[in-house]
């Protein structure tokens, strides 16, 4: 597992309950990956020597964020198989290759152009009606590296302040609702998908994730799928990938963006399908056959962030814990600070909004009054 954050924890603790091993590179015994991983390769992405070490201890590769160094990838990739491959893993990591990579096979996104310049910005306003969101191209998560424009704004001041670097402007999408599914490509061909979950974002972070979403028509689930499909057919895709929407009034799906790995939006699959979206990362990349993505019940996850918990006390915690059908998720991360992931909670219930009711009220207890 290349990354030692909580999705190669819950890959290495899905992975481990059926008998594999797990190596981790990126991190050391206390990340959140190593505290359950059996070796940790705490070194650079920049270290070859480590990474032939790593590769001769492993028999696969996959990995949990997508701003791993692609270098590194590739160097991993000669020796052993790395899984989604390093094609995907580049056109991830960049927005203009992955939206147009998108256009490419027929896939609708948000306009946009490539801005190198503070022409090029002011180019693009004027062609989106004076505004949009300027985004790096680049390493950009949780809404980190991005602005929002309007026709207010000065071009030259907003285009030096990101010192630079390469861009994307795109037109502002009015969309309804954001959803996204995790999708699955086996080696014999195989492609699964998981039920999509409706996601609400607070400060650009995921805030809760619904999944079955009563807001998704049968039609709009079968394009989501489809669109799914015509990516992972399209890169050849072993392993799990996330593909994020926007949906319009009239029900078109836009992809905002994919991850080529589990994604926050599937955490609730843990408990609520038969084979979670960890379980299928590691049937994938070893060669094995798809598990079952029936879902069993109806689920919310909510996240933890720093700022929730700052006055968690222990006694709020047992409360938590006596809640029906509340599954409680720690990351095991030493820090807490604000906006940072800590953990989350899934909430089951046949009625989504009492699971979303008894979500909101666990983080209340945990002393959070933002709710
Ligand atoms: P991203 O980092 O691209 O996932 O963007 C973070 C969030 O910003 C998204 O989940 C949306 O809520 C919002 N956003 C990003 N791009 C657009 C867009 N082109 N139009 C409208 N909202 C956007």
């Amino acid at each position: 597992m290349l990354g030692a954050g909580q999705l190669g924890r819950m890959f290495a603790v899905a992975a481990r309950q059926a008998g594999y091993r797990v190596a981790v590179f990126g991190g050391g015994p206390d990340s959140p990956c190593g505290q359950v991983s059996d070796f940790c390769f705490d070194k650079s992405f920049a270290d070859s020597a480590a990474l032939e070490e790593f590769a001769a201890v492993v028999d696969v590769v996959s990995y949990e964020y997508e701003n791993i160094p692609l270098d590194a990838v590739k160097f991993l990739e000669q020796r052993v198989p790395v899984y989604p491959d390093s094609n995907l893993l580049q056109t991830a990591q960049h927005r203009l290759l992955e939206k147009r990579a998108m256009r490419s096979i027929g896939i609708p996104t948000a306009d946009f152009v490539a801005v190198n310049s503070a022409e090029d910005l002011q180019a693009g306003l004027s062609e989106f009606g004076g505004e949009g969101i300027l985004k790096t191209a680049t390493l950009g998560y949780d809404g980190k590296g991005q602005q929002r424009l309007d026709s207010s704004c000065d071009v030259q001041q907003v285009y030096a302040s990101f010192n630079g670097v390469e861009l994307i402007l795109e037109s502002i999408v009015p969309f309804e609702l954001e959803l996204s599914i995790v999708a699955c490509g086996f080696a014999d061909g195989t492609r699964k998908f998981f039920t999509p979950s409706v996601n609400h974002h607070v400060n650009h972070i995921l805030d809760c994730s619904v999944a079955p979403a009563a807001q998704l028509s049968t039609e709009v689930v079968q394009r989501a799928e489809q669109i799914a499909a015509a990516i992972l057919d399209h890169f050849q895709v072993i392993g799990v990938l996330c593909v994020e929407f926007f949906m319009t009034a009239d029900q078109q799906l836009l992809v905002n963006e994919i991850a080529p790995r589990p994604h926050n939006s599937g955490h609730l699959t843990i408990e609520s399908t038969a084979a979670s979206q960890f379980e299928q990362q590691f049937r994938a990349v070893s060669g094995l056959p798809s598990g079952n993505v029936r879902p069993l019940r109806p689920a919310v996850m909510l996240n933890l962030l720093g700022d929730h918990l700052e006055h968690a006390t222990a006694d709020a915690w047992r409360e938590v814990f006596g809640l029906e059908d509340v599954h409680v998720h720690m990351y095991g991360k030493q820090e807490a600070r604000r906006g940072r992931k800590m953990g989350h909670l899934t909430v089951l219930d046949d009625v989504l909004e009492n699971a979303e009711k008894r979500a909101r009220q666990a983080r209340r207890i945990l002393g959070w009054t933002g709710e």
